[in-house]
C-alpha cells in the first residue's frame, strides 16, 4: 500500500489524481487533501477517500467543511493555513505526495516533501523554476524518487536511459525535444491577439486544465517554464533544449541521441497517463485512458516556433540563460500578469510586456537559499503591479 497527500487535489491534476486512485483501492490510500477552498469538492473527495487530514487555506471555507464532516460523520482532521500545507507533506505515514497546487503557493510544501525524502509527484512546474537548485538540492539529499508529472517531462523521463542521472553526453542523449500545442492562438495572428478574451485563452484544443495554465499555454509561457523545468529535471542546458510545434499533442515530447535515433512517447492528451506512471513507477498501471487509436490521428504535423508572436517564450529562455534569481522573478511576474488577464484588466499582449519590463528592472542575483528565491518572488510581484498600474492609467 502506497499512502499519499495530494496538495491541490480540487484541480484538474488532482481530481484526475483521484480518479486514477479510484481505481486502484488495493495500491493507494489518501492520508490528507487539500484545496484553496472548494469546500464542496473536497467534502465530496472526503466522503470517497476519508483522509486523516483535510487543508484549506480559507478559515471561513474550514468552519464549513468541519460542519459537513461532522453531519456526515467523518473523523478527518480539518486544518488550516500555509503551515498545515507543509505539516501533511511531511507526515512520517505519508510515502508520497502529488504536487498539484497552482503557481509559487505550491513550493513549500512541495520543497518539504522534498526535503523530508518523500517520493515526489511534481506537476507544480514553478517549484523548479523558481527554485529549480535548492529544490533539486533537497531531493539529491533526502534521496527522494522524484517523478515528472507534466506531460512532456513525463516522456522524457520514459524515454531517457531508466536511471538516467543528468550526464547528457555520457548517456549519448544530444538533444531534449519538448512539444508544444501551441495552444488556442497557434496560427491567430499578431494583431488579433490583441483583443482575445480570457473566455478564448482557456478554451485549449486538446488539454482541459486550470485557467493560470491555460492562459499560460495561449501565450506559450507554459512552454518557457517547461523548458526550465526540463534544464532542471534533466541537467540540460537552454541550446539543448528544442521546443517543436505539434498540434495533435500525442507526442508528449522525445530524446535524441547521438547515434540518431530519437525516441518519443505517445499517447492521447490525458494527464492520467503521466499520473499513472508517476504512482506506479516503476510498474505500470491502468489509468482510464483510451487506447491511442493511430489510424485516427492520421497526420502528425511538426512546425519550428514562432517567437514574434509568442515573446514569452522568448522570456523564458533569456531568464533560464540568465540564471539566479531571473526565472522566479520571470514566474512571478507572469502570475501576476496572467491574473490581471483574467481579471480583465490587461490585455493578452501586456502579458509579455509586463514581464519583460520587470525583468528589465530587476537585478539579477545568485540563489543560495529558499530566501534568495521568495525575495526576488516578492520584489517581481510588486514590480509587475506597479507596470500593470502605469500600462492601465
Ligand atoms: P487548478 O487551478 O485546476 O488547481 C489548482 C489546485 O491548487 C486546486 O486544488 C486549488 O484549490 C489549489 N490552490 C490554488 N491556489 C492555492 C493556494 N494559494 N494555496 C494552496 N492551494 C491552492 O490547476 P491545475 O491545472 O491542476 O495545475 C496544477 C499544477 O499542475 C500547476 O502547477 C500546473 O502548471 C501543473 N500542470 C497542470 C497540467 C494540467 O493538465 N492541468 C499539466 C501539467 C502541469
Ligand atoms: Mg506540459
Amino acid at each position: 500500500m502506497q499512502y499519499l497527500t495530494v496538495l491541490g487535489s480540487t484541480g484538474s491534476i488532482g481530481t484526475s489524481t483521484l480518479d486514477v486512485v479510484a481505481r486502484h483501492p488495493d495500491k493507494y490510500q489518501i492520508v490528507a487533501l487539500t484545496a484553496n477552498r472548494q469546500v464542496d469538492l473536497l467534502f465530496r473527495q472526503c466522503v470517497q477517500f476519508k483522509p486523516r487530514y483535510a487543508v484549506l487555506l480559507d478559515e471561513v471555507a474550514v468552519a464549513q467543511l468541519r460542519v459537513l464532516l461532522r453531519d456526515a460523520g467523518l473523523k478527518t482532521e480539518v486544518l488550516c493555513g500555509v503551515d498545515a500545507l507543509e505539516t501533511v507533506s511531511v507526515l512520517p505515514e505519508v510515502d508520497a505526495v502529488m504536487a498539484a497546487i497552482v503557481g509559487a503557493a505550491g513550493l513549500r510544501p512541495t520543497l518539504a516533501a522534498a526535503r523530508a525524502g518523500k517520493k515526489i509527484l511534481l506537476a507544480n512546474k514553478e517549484t523548479l523554476v523558481m527554485a529549480g537548485n535548492v529544490f533539486m538540492d533537497a531531493v539529491r539529499l533526502s534521496g527522494s524518487a522524484l517523478l515528472p508529472i507534466d506531460s512532456e517531462h513525463n516522456a522524457i523521463f520514459q524515454a531517457l536511459p531508466r536511471g538516467y542521472n543528468g550526464d547528457m553526453a555520457g548517456s549519448g542523449v544530444r538533444r531534449i525535444l519538448l512539444t508544444a500545442s501551441g495552444g488556442p492562438f497557434r496560427t491567430t495572428p499578431l494583431n488579433e491577439l490583441q483583443h482575445v478574451t480570457p473566455e478564448q485563452a482557456c478554451a485549449h484544443p486538446n488539454w482541459v486544465m486550470g485557467r493560470k495554465i491555460s492562459v499560460d499555454s495561449a501565450s506559450m509561457m507554459n512552454k518557457g517554464l517547461e523548458v526550465i523545468e526540463a534544464h532542471w529535471l534533466f541537467n540540460a542546458p537552454a541550446d539543448d533544449i528544442q521546443v517543436v510545434i505539434h498540434p495533435q499533442s500525442v507526442i508528449h515530447s522525445l530524446v535524441e541521441y547521438v547515434d540518431g535515433s530519437v525516441l518519443a512517447q505517445l499517447g492521447n492528451p490525458d494527464m492520467r497517463t503521466p499520473i499513472a506512471y508517476g504512482l506506479a513507477y516503476p510498474e505500470r498501471i491502468a489509468s482510464g485512458v483510451a487506447p491511442l487509436d493511430l489510424f485516427k490521428v492520421a497526420t502528425l504535423d511538426f512546425v519550428e516556433p514562432d517567437f514574434e508572436r509568442f515573446p514569452c517564450l522568448k522570456l523564458a529562455y533569456q531568464a533560464l540563460r540568465a540564471a539566479g534569481t531571473a526565472p522566479a522573478v520571470l514566474n512571478a511576474a507572469n502570475e501576476i500578469a496572467v491574473a490581471a488577464f483574467l481579471d480583465r484588466q490587461i490585455p493578452f499582449l501586456f502579458i509579455p510586456r509586463v514581464i519583460e519590463a520587470v525583468l528589465d528592472a530587476l537585478p539579477v542575483n545568485t540563489v543560495g537559499c529558499l530566501d534568495d528565491v521568495l525575495g526576488a518572488d516578492s520584489a517581481a510581484r510588486h514590480a509587475a503591479q506597479q507596470q500593470i498600474s502605469e500600462l492601465i492609467k
